[in-house]
């Protein structure tokens, strides 16, 4: 058994394979520490935007010094149920190539060779920072870089920095340096719905350390509570009107200046995208300091940012917060399956994957995080440990004698099938730039509950898969 990439996914895949008793099992991880997007991401006021009762695996308790843990503490959680594990450090996979006579894996990394009956793929969905090719970026003089690659090494003390994006990381990473810099501008493409953050600190003798059924009371809580945002603001319309008058209402009283306000009221529907938490955002941008540019972009010039309409924004660093290669997942491993087909290729108009876990033509593999298994309220974490859950039957299969275990192609289709309906068919619909790839297919977001996608990957039914 092997598995690529030691964050929340690999973690809790290599925890759940270790309580079985199914033969070595290898996680290959390319960092020199586990912790994936949590080891990644250390930019100023890095936190969770889901309370850590909801975001942690239901095996493990955590000590959070807050209800939404800052980075450190989630960091240092995933550490520590990772220690066991093992995990081989600065090794990437490469290539997986599916040797079909001996019915095994063969990987290529980048300390040496191996193989595998079963291959679990572990790379997440926020792993490859994207930065816009923005035209004169490479003449900029000052430094430039991405939130998920934050230079720490860079001062921000009285410079002038120009933060492109707004989006959740932004509206973490602006409040957090806006009182040091000299100036901050922000250049916002869309704006996004940001709510007040009910988070507080959590003393010594706070319930959710102290006591585990709180913590589930809490999980439960925060469940019904991110539930009712998924289904309220996507399938209830009347819901979503008041939502976005509420809103409306609530920037009024945070921000006084009616152009800033103006700036920063959402264009689109609410559930397009995700809707933020921070109870800092309004105030940070509102600051003498920071401003909010929302012409495009036209160019980078050696000493800041030229907009469309001429205007040059003077700037000594540049932050990129632009997000993520979201749509690539397994890149940029080459996996080779059945007759040497590429999944690269498979994918080329859109990845899709039974269940967001299982591939045709790709036997022994089981995707973490894959496509449409993403949730918009809610935890990804949930979500993992659902899939955990469902390809570790497949591999108990292949510990119980099976030579491959294959999701059927009709299967696959018809889960394809209901998953491009659903999506098609919901407030999505209004919001095409974000989702859609080029060839019009939606890959990353999960159209249902998280209750829904528990129960659906609760079983391994048998009668999806061929076997060996
Ligand atoms: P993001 O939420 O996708 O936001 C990216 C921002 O950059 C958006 O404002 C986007 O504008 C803008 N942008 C992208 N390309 C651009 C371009 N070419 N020119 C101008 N603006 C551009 O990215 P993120 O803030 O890095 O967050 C990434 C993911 O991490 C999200 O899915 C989020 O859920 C997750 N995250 C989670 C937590 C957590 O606490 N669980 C914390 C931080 C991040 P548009 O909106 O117009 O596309």
């Amino acid at each position: 058994m092997v598995q690529s990439g030691a964050g929340f996914g690999g973690i809790g895949m290599g925890a759940a394979l270790g309580e079985d008793d199914l033969g070595e099992v290898t996680l290959f991880e390319k960092a020199e520490r586990p912790g994936g997007v949590w080891r990644d991401n250390t930019y100023p006021g890095a936190a969770c935007d889901v309370p850590s009762n909801l975001y942690s695996f239901t095996f493990a308790a955590g000590e959070w010094s807050r209800r939404f843990a800052p980075q450190v503490d989630i960091l240092r959680y995933l550490e520590g149920v990772a220690e066991p594990l093992p995990i081989r450090l600065d090794t990437e996979v490469t290539d997986a190539t599916w040797d079909d006579e001996r019915a095994v894996w063969r990987l290529r990394t980048t300390t040496g060779e191996v193989e595998a009956e079963a291959l679990v793929s572990a790379c997440g969905q926020l792993s490859r920072p994207a930065v816009p090719d923005l035209p004169g970026l490479d003449r900029f003089t000052g430094p430039v870089f991405h939130s998920a690659r934050w230079d720490h090494g860079v001062d921000l003390r009285g410079r002038r920095v120009a933060v492109v994006g707004s989006g959740a990381s932004a509206i973490q990473f602006v409040p957090a340096i806006a009182p040091d810099a000299a100036q901050v501008t922000v250049f916002q493409r869309s704006a996004p719905y940001v709510i007040p953050k009910p988070d507080r600190p959590y003393g010594r003798r706070a319930l959710s350390r102290r006591s585990r059924t709180w913590s589930r009371a809490a999980r439960a809580f925060w469940t019904g509570f991110f539930e009712f945002g998924a289904l309220g603001l996507t399938a209830i319309r009347p819901l979503a009107g008041s939502f976005t008058v509420a809103h409306r209402a609530m920037l009024r009283l945070q921000v006084r200046d009616t152009g800033l306000r103006a700036r920063l009221a959402p264009d689109h529907p609410v559930g397009c995208k995700r809707v933020l938490l921070s109870s800092e955002w309004f105030r940070a941008v509102a600051r003498p300091d920071v401003d909010v540019v929302t012409e495009r972009i036209a160019e980078v010039t050696p000493d800041g940012i030229r907009t469309a309409d001429g205007t040059h924004h003077p700037a000594d660093v540049i932050v990129f917060g632009t997000g993520f290669h979201t749509q690539d997942y397994l890149a940029p491993m080459r996996v080779v399956g059945r007759e040497g087909q590429e999944l690269s290729e498979r994918w080329r108009d859109g990845a899709r994957a039974h269940l967001g876990v299982t591939v045709p033509g790709f036997p022994n593999l089981f995707v973490l995080y894959g496509p449409t298994t993403n949730v918009g309220s809610g935890s990804v974490v949930h979500m993992l440990e659902c899939q955990v859950r469902y390809a570790r039957e497949g591999v108990r299969r292949l510990a119980a004698g099976a030579r491959t275990v294959e999701v059927r192609a009709e299967a696959a289709s018809a889960y394809d099938v209901e998953m491009q309906d659903r999506l098609g068919d919901s407030v999505w619909t209004e919001c095409t730039n974000w989702y859609r790839t080029e060839s019009g297919r939606i890959t990353n977001n999960w159209p249902g509950t998280m209750r829904e996608y528990a129960r659906r990957t609760a079983v391994f039914d048998d009668a999806d898969y061929l076997f060996g």
